[in-house]
């Protein structure tokens, strides 16, 4: 078999994901990202199997595409616990996960460049042919059969200042590594952003405590326990209108107005988009607070779900023949699982691009193939354009329940995928060997 070649734009987990499964199918597979660590949004994250989360990760496993979960669950520093709204949760380590995906990417065979900020695009009609870096990076160019954008909805600093409540200084790091740009956007496609009540975007809804600026026996608690509630006081709580602003509807519930509510990802991870570091200091264990990120915690947090791409149920992007997307990018879904299981399918389809076959659409037997169909009919509609979808709450994960699609028994997952015909079809593709992906 000709090698064929697939660029992935973007190395949040999405794009590890995305690569990792082109590189199965037996293509030579560049990764292109803009900062020095790849993970993007998830280098602050780490909550996962929580609610539907589960299903959707075994789904993958069965599909032979959980080389990302297990990397996680590797890394898993609380297994199997609850937080409010929330059952059967895992947390990684977070700032311990990112070199295990590097090692994972560079074992597939995928070559894998940090500090490459692709910027500019090559076309010829509706097909891409290159992307490239800008003038001032030394215009590289990077040509490829099939693309993958998985560059994420963060906005720039400007976007920030305009929507949110200005940079807040958090781990995308814009000033140093330039703004996320979108290929699509570049290569002229109307791109779509979420919004709200008038309110474009949405803002992030995490932010990290250092540990050692908190009281040692919270830590202690924390630690043991995984998770730490703390009463706010009445007149420090925040109103509907900040919880309704986060991108993460599956936290907002009262419990989280009235409460600290602080989960252990190797930082302490606040469930609150912000909360004023004076207040914060005059809660009970507190008083030596600080943030680790954002660093502007006390005052705001990341804005997101600018410059989503069209696309189809295949994740192929609308108006070009040959660019994939997933994750953020391919709608208004939050989380790592995620951008893990369409970053899964969008590589699995541009490798298929390249070797000019038909793309695989999952069928909504499954939840990933529903939720990938629901969000983009969703998206169709003002009403839908205010949501975000995960399958770990809020509005998909009802639907999940109602669907009888959220599942806690991994034989009967298992099941499902076989009926489907789909066990292992994102696993090895016959002759394609794992070192350095070589073909047969
Ligand atoms: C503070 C915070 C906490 C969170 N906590 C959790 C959690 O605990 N659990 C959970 O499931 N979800 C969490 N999320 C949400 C989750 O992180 C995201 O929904 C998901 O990881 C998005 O992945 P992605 O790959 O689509 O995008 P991103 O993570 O945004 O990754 C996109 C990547 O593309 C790169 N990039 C952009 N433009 C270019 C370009 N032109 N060239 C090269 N590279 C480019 C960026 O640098 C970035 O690395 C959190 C998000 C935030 C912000």
């Amino acid at each position: 078999m000709a090698r064929k070649k697939v660029v992935v734009i973007g190395g949040g987990w999405a794009g590890s994901a995305a690569a990792l499964s082109a590189a199965k199918q037996g293509a030579e597979v560049t990764l292109l990202e803009r900062a020095d660590m790849l993970l993007g949004t998830g280098l602050v994250g780490g909550i996962f199997r929580n609610n539907g989360r589960f299903t959707a990760a075994e789904e993958a496993i069965a599909m032979g595409g959980g080389e990302l979960f297990e990397r996680m669950d590797a890394c898993t520093i609380h297994k199997d616990f609850e937080f409010p709204g929330h059952q059967h949760a895992s947390l990684y380590a977070s700032r311990a996960i990112e070199p295990l995906v590097v090692q994972a990417l560079e074992d597939y065979g995928v070559d894998v460049r940090t500090m490459t900020r692709a910027s500019e695009v090559e076309l010829n009609g509706k097909r891409m042919v290159a992307v490239m870096t800008g003038k001032d990076a030394g215009a590289e160019r990077f040509e490829a059969d099939a693309f993958v954008e998985t560059t994420g909805t963060t906005a720039s600093p400007a976007n920030c200042n305009r929507y949110g409540n200005g940079c807040c200084m958090c781990i995308l790091r814009c000033h140093t590594f330039g703004t996320r740009v979108s290929i699509a956007g570049k290569a002229g496609i109307a791109e779509m952003t979420g919004k709200k009540d008038g309110h474009m975007g949405a803002m992030s809804g995490a932010c990290e405590i250092l540990k050692e600026t908190m009281d040692p026996e919270l830590v202690a608690q924390l630690n043991r326990t995984g998770v730490l509630i703390v009463p706010i006081p009445k007149n420090d709580q925040p109103g509907s209108a900040k919880l309704d602003a986060k991108c993460c509807q599956q936290y907002n519930l009262p419990e989280y107005a009235a409460n600290l509510v602080i989960l252990d990802n190797g930082e302490a991870k606040l469930m609150s988009p912000f909360f004023p570091l004076h207040q914060l200091r005059s809660i009970p264990g507190f008083k030596r607070a600080r943030y680790a990120d954002p660093y502007s915690g006390g005052i705001g947090n990341s804005m997101r779900y600018f410059g989503m791409s069209p696309r189809n149920d295949a994740l192929k992007v609308e108006g070009l023949e040959n660019v994939f997307c997933g994750g953020e990018k391919a709608g208004l879904l939050v989380g790592h699982t995620e951008a893990i299981v369409t970053g899964m399918l969008a590589g699995y389809n541009a490798a298929r691009a390249a070797f000019g076959e038909e793309p695989l659409v999952l069928p909504d037997s499954l939840a990933i193939g529903d939720a990938i169909k629901h969000v983009r009919e969703e998206m169709q509609t003002e009403k839908g354009l205010g949501y975000k979808y995960t399958f770990s709450g809020s509005v998909y994960f009802e639907r999940m329940k109602q669907r009888g699609s959220y599942l806690m028994d991994v034989a009967e997952i298992k099941r499902r995928v076989a009926a489907a015909g789909l066990t292992d079809v994102f696993g090895w593709r016959a002759g394609v060997t794992a070192k350095a992906c070589c073909v047969q």
